[in-house]
């Protein structure tokens, strides 16, 4: 009988524990058992020799041959990383291995050298930007060739075209800095006239786009560096005018904050005076503010450094305001900024207020306006003064209340006033002779009267005086005008009085050498002491008169003071008339008291005065 069920192989049915199972070696190995059985099977099919593909058996095979360790299919990494130590020991490899071994070994080399090199070439790149950066257009330049890496891009370009492409790169870089100095030549070589004719008879002035546009990109270099501007020297960069001074006005906003703040703490400006200083240092006629040289009741004096790139018009073709010519701007500047709030200007007001006169005119009225026209008056006054040759600092520029002038003095260092001066028996002598020349010719050519003049407002420069501070100066018309031209002759006499200089003028003397005025006649000294009992100088000579708001007129003194006088001169008339009448009253009752003559006593007196008038 034939049963339905295959027979039942004999083998008995081999057993294994469940640990074993499900443990990875033994799942292992029974892959490993399938395969070798499929392996065989193949074999015997194609009935040809086929090499065994390499199976973790395979390596456990060798590496069981190879080493004493236990076998496992997980061996071969021990054994790579026994690779070193199995060669050391020559212990016999089995050839595909340990070609295949050693091919991994040297390709991870390779990729750790790639990178290595890499890094290094990165890391030198680095050390160029920033070598770059520093050195800029400097002419002493820094190298920090030391920290370069060695491995740069070893393995990662040909050597020999590395090299090529390095020598390239610093000509290229060598070529665009000879671009920038040779075009600096050209600039350098114009002439003050502004033009000059090239080899081909071709003019070229100092505005030649070509010329500005490449200096404009050589300028960008030397933003600060917070300041983003690429590498414009390895291309043709060219920048307008127009662009140029955008970028820079934006690459300084944060510095011109900067000093606004300090300007604002340390100098006492207030904000509308920020606003003007930060425009002068915005249309390029100022590059910076340095700090305070004086601080007086009326005025505070800055210091300040002339634009360098000032061309002499800014991006919209005006010139600012300036009233010299770019090559003329001085170096150095000095910043006289008028107060706004003059404290004697609120003085002025209680006064006012309180003077009947004013009581119903009197109102605030806008003060800046006139800060300003003091300001204006100073300009006027100091360009009149030049213009007869005096020595006064010329005027750049009048903002508002805010007059920039040449500074005088030299490398932030202003001329001493001529009280400080150290000055020796010649140069004194020398000074005198300029101040009564100088106020001769003011009084005479310039017609006008400084009215502050004193050894507080002249400098000492380069054994020369200097003028300043004529905010004040009036022409000898003005009322006051002799009175303060008096007074100036007696500062002056006084301050070399006091230094001990022989053979000088008394102040009348000096008063009639100016003007050919009797000072007896014309009184002035009589005038100098009414004036100053009445008005401070400031209030005698405000600016512009006639549209200055009554509230800041100056007083009108000769009023007061005539009144004053004159009510005292009648006083005294009355009083000497009373006197008179007095007397006149007292010999009336003397007389009315004494008995009358007698006819003989009367031919008596009279006889006796004959006689005496015979003798
Ligand atoms: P104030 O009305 O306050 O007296 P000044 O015009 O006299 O103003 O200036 C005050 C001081 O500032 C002067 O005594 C002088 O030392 C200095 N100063 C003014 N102008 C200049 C200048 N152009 N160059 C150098 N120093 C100056
Ligand atoms: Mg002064």
């Amino acid at each position: 009988m034939s049963s339905p069920w295959s027979k039942v192989s004999a083998e008995p049915v081999q057993t294994a524990n469940l640990a074993d199972i499900m443990s990875e070696q033994y799942a292992h190995r029974l892959h490993d058992k399938e395969l070798k059985e499929q392996q065989l099977r193949q074999e015997k099919q194609m009935q040809t020799v086929a090499t065994p593909t390499p199976s973790y058996s395979n390596v456990v095979d060798t590496s069981a041959s190879a080493s004493s360790s236990d076998a496992g299919a997980w061996e071969d990494y021990s054994m790579l990383l026994n690779l070193e130590e199995a060669q050391q020991q020559k212990e016999p490899l089995p050839g595909d291995i340990l070609t295949l071994l050693q091919d991994e070994a040297e390709s991870d080399a390779v990729i750790a050298q790639m990178l290595q090199s890499q890094f290094d070439h990165e890391y030198n790149e680095e050390l160029r930007r920033i070598e770059r950066q520093q050195n800029k257009q400097s002419k002493v330049t820094v190298t920090l060739n030391k920290y370069l890496r060695s491995g740069d891009a070893e393995f990662l370009h040909d050597t020999e075209a590395d090299e090529d492409y390095e020598e390239d790169e610093l000509a290229h870089r060598k070529h665009d800095w000879d671009r920038f100095e040779t075009n600096e030549k050209i600039l350098d070589a114009i002439p003050k006239c502004g033009f000059k004719l090239d080899k081909e008879g071709e003019m070229i002035t100092k505005h030649d786009p070509q010329l500005c546009g490449v200096r404009n990109a050589q300028r960008v270099m030397s933003f600060p560096p917070e300041f983003p501007t690429g590498d414009g020297a390895c291309f043709d960069m060219k920048l307008s005018n127009k662009v140029f001074n955008q970028l820079k006005a934006y690459s300084r906003r944060g510095r011109a904050d900067r000093k606004e703040k300090v300007a604002t703490a340390e100098m006492g400006v207030d904000a509308a005076t920020r606003l003007l200083l930060y425009k002068l240092i915005n249309n390029q006629i100022l590059e910076q503010i340095n700090g305070i040289i004086s601080t007086g009741k009326e005025a505070v004096i800055l210091h300040a450094n002339s634009d360098a790139s000032y061309t002499g018009t800014n991006e919209h073709g005006h010139g600012n305001g300036v009233l010299m010519p770019a090559e003329l701007l001085p170096k150095e500047c000095a910043i006289k900024v008028f107060k706004t709030t003059l404290n004697e200007f609120k003085q002025r007001d209680r006064y006012i207020k309180d003077d009947y006169r004013f009581k119903d005119r009197f109102s605030k009225q806008n003060h800046r306006v006139i800060i300003n026209m003091w300001a204006e008056k100073e300009m006027h006054n100091l360009m009149r003064m030049q213009s007869i040759g005096l020595n006064v600092p010329d005027v750049v520029v009048l903002k508002k209340h805010v007059l920039v002038m040449r500074f005088i003095g030299d490398n932030h260092n202003a001329a001493p006033k001529l009280k400080d001066a150290r000055l020796s028996a010649a140069e004194l002598s020398c000074a005198y002779e300029e101040i009564v020349a100088a106020m001769h010719k003011l009084y005479n050519e310039a017609k006008l009267v400084h009215a502050d003049l004193s050894e507080y407002n002249i400098l000492w420069y380069e054994g020369k005086c200097w003028f300043i501070d004529v905010a004040q100066s009036v022409e000898p018309e003005h009322p006051s005008g002799l009175e303060f031209l008096m007074r100036d002759c007696a500062n002056i006499v006084q301050f070399f009085e006091r230094r001990g200089l022989p053979n000088i003028y008394t102040k009348e003397q000096l008063f009639e050498f100016i003007t050919a005025l009797n000072a007896e006649t014309h009184n002035a000294a009589m005038l100098e002491r009414i004036h100053t009992r009445g008005a401070s100088i400031n209030q005698a000579t405000v600016p512009n008169q006639l549209e200055c708001p009554d509230e800041l007129k100056p007083l009108e003194y000769p009023f007061e003071l005539a009144w004053e006088k004159s009510q005292q001169e009648r006083e005294a008339a009355a009083a000497l008339r009373q006197l008179q009448l007095n007397d006149e009253e007292a010999k009336q009752e003397q007389a009315d008291e004494q008995p009358e003559h007698t006819e003989e006593v009367k031919t008596k007196l009279n006889n006796d005065n004959t006689a005496k008038c015979v003798q």
